[in-house]
C-alpha cells in the first residue's frame, strides 16, 4: 500500500505516520526528517538545504524530487511506503506521478489531516523533538516522562529551528500558497480522505484506519 500524508505544519503527520507504518508494516518517508538528518550530519545535502528549512521556506523542487526518487527505489519500499510531507507543491505532485508511472506504482490513498490555524500554532510551538532519534513530544499534549529527555532513547529534547514564531508564520504562508492546492489535485483524482486532526492522536488514528478500510 502506497500512501501520502498531507496537512499543514504540525498537523500531526509525523505522529500518525508512526502508527500507520507500524500497523501496515511500511517504511516512513519524511522529506523533512531526511533534511534534518542531513543537516545534523553536516552532509553536502544538509548544507545545501539548511538555508531553506531554517527560514521555513521550501527546499527547491529538483532537490526534493531527487531524494524521493532515490528513496522509493530502495528495496524496503517494495512492500509499500508512506510519504509524509511530500509532495508539497503541484510540481512535486506531477513529478511523483511521472515517477510512479515509470516504476509501475500507484498511490492508494492520500490522507489529509485537517486542523484549524489555532491548533496548528499550539502544536508547533509546544513541539519538542529528540535530538538523537527524532521522536516528537509536546509540552502539553504529549510530554516526555523525564523533563527534556526522550522516552525512547533518553536523548536531549530540543525545539526545532523552524518552530520559532517567525519561521512558523512563514511555513504557514508557504503551506497556504504552495501546498493547499494539492487538496483539490488529489480530490479530483478521487484519492483524498479528509481526516479530522483536532482530536487526540489515538482518535485521529482510528479515523485513519476507518478511511483505509479493507487495506
Ligand atoms: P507534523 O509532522 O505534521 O509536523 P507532529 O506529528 O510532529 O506534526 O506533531 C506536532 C506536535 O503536535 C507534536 O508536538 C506532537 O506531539 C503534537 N501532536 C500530534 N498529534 C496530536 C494530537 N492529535 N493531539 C495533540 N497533540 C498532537
Ligand atoms: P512539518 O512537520 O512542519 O510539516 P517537515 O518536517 O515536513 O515540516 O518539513 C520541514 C522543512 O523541510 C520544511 O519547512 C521545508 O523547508 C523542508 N521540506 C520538507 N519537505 C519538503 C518538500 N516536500 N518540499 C520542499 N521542502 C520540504
Ligand atoms: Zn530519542
Amino acid at each position: 500500500m502506497n500512501l501520502i500524508l498531507l496537512g499543514p505544519p504540525g498537523a500531526g503527520k509525523g505522529t500518525q505516520a508512526k502508527f500507520i507504518c507500524k500497523k501496515y508494516d511500511i517504511p516512513h518517508i519524511s522529506t523533512g526528517e531526511m533534511f534534518r538528518k542531513n543537516i545534523a550530519e553536516k552532509t553536502y545535502l544538509g548544507m545545501l538545504v539548511k538555508e531553506y528549512t531554517d527560514k521555513g521556506n521550501l527546499v527547491p523542487d529538483h532537490i526534493t524530487i531527487k531524494i524521493v526518487d532515490e528513496r522509493i527505489r530502495e528495496t524496503d519500499c517494495k512492500k509499500g511506503f508512506l510519504l509524509d510531507g511530500f509532495p508539497r507543491t503541484i510540481t512535486q505532485a506531477e513529478a511523483l506521478d511521472t515517477l510512479l508511472k515509470k516504476y509501475n506504482l500507484v498511490i492508494n490513498r492520500v490522507l489529509f489531516i485537517a486542523v484549524s490555524n489555532e491548533v496548528v500554532i499550539e502544536r508547533n510551538v509546544g513541539r519538542r523533538v529528540c535530538s538523537s532519534c527524532g521522536a516528537s513530544f509536546h509540552i502539553r499534549f504529549n510530554p516526555s516522562r523525564l523533563l527534556n529527555k526522550c522516552d525512547y532513547c533518553l536523548g536531549e529534547l530540543t525545539q526545532r529551528e523552524d518552530d520559532t514564531i517567525s519561521a512558523l508564520n512563514n511555513r504557514l504562508a508557504v503551506y497556504k500558497l504552495q501546498t493547499k492546492p494539492l487538496i483539490a489535485y488529489y480530490r479530483s483524482n478521487k484519492l483524498l480522505s479528509k481526516i479530522d486532526g483536532a482530536c487526540s492522536a489515538e482518535i485521529v488514528f482510528q479515523n485513519i484506519e476507518t478511511a483505509l478500510g479493507h487495506y
